[in-house]
């Protein structure tokens, strides 16, 4: 069941040069921009954590209202007209701390976190199965850690997270020997 979550008091889109970044990593594999939202809720740790907004229900245990209730104008007004049409299809990003610093200190963040989204979009599991694998394995420190060069389907949905991530933040380089992932797996919405 849902463990104790840090609610969300701010959400915005994935602004551009945030998207830019992702693009860069995952070619035309993701959703569009206006799909993406990034919040600052976080896990009960303040870890950040991807779900689908259709999931709110079965893995948080709350409806959209009750997760955008603290959310001036996250559903409806003037300010919140725009995400509140949008948002029942979304992926929302729950960064944290993170949600002002993802083109910065933490563009980690942003792009292990944005491998959910494409696990969400490329996966042919259920949603429900790839995001109860997310949601619970964020909680398990273990489940990060991965020996390089194994089948990617082999990696769980959190090894798959940190090889984007660990072969962005090492400058994207195509002689990394994880580059071979991202060519032939990521890239290829190979999920
Ligand atoms: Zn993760």
């Amino acid at each position: 069941m849902a463990k104790k979550i840090q609610m969300p008091s701010k959400v915005r889109l994935m602004s551009h040069p945030e998207y830019n970044i992702v693009c860069r990593v995952f070619a035309g594999t993701i959703p569009y921009r206006v799909r993406i939202f990034i919040t600052d809720a976080a896990g009960e740790d303040g870890r950040p954590f991807t779900i689908p907004t259709s999931l709110l229900p079965t893995i948080l245990g709350m409806t959209e209202g009750a997760f955008f209730g603290g959310v001036p104008g996250a559903l409806g007004g003037a300010a919140g007209g725009y995400i509140g049409s949008f948002i029942n299809l979304a992926y929302l990003i729950n960064a944290g701390d993170a949600y002002d610093s993802l083109t910065g200190k933490d563009r980690d963040t942003l792009v292990h976190e944005t491998t959910h989204v494409w696990q969400g979009k490329n996966s042919t599991f259920a949603l429900s199965y790839v995001f109860n694998s997310v949601y619970n394995q964020c909680v398990l420190r273990n489940a990060y850690a991965y020996t390089p060069n194994q089948p990617w389907k082999s990696y769980n949905v959190e090894q798959q997270a940190s090889i984007v991530e660990d072969w962005y933040m090492a400058g994207e380089s195509t002689s990394s020997n994880l580059y071979h992932y991202i060519t032939d797996n990521v890239r290829k919405g190979d999920a």
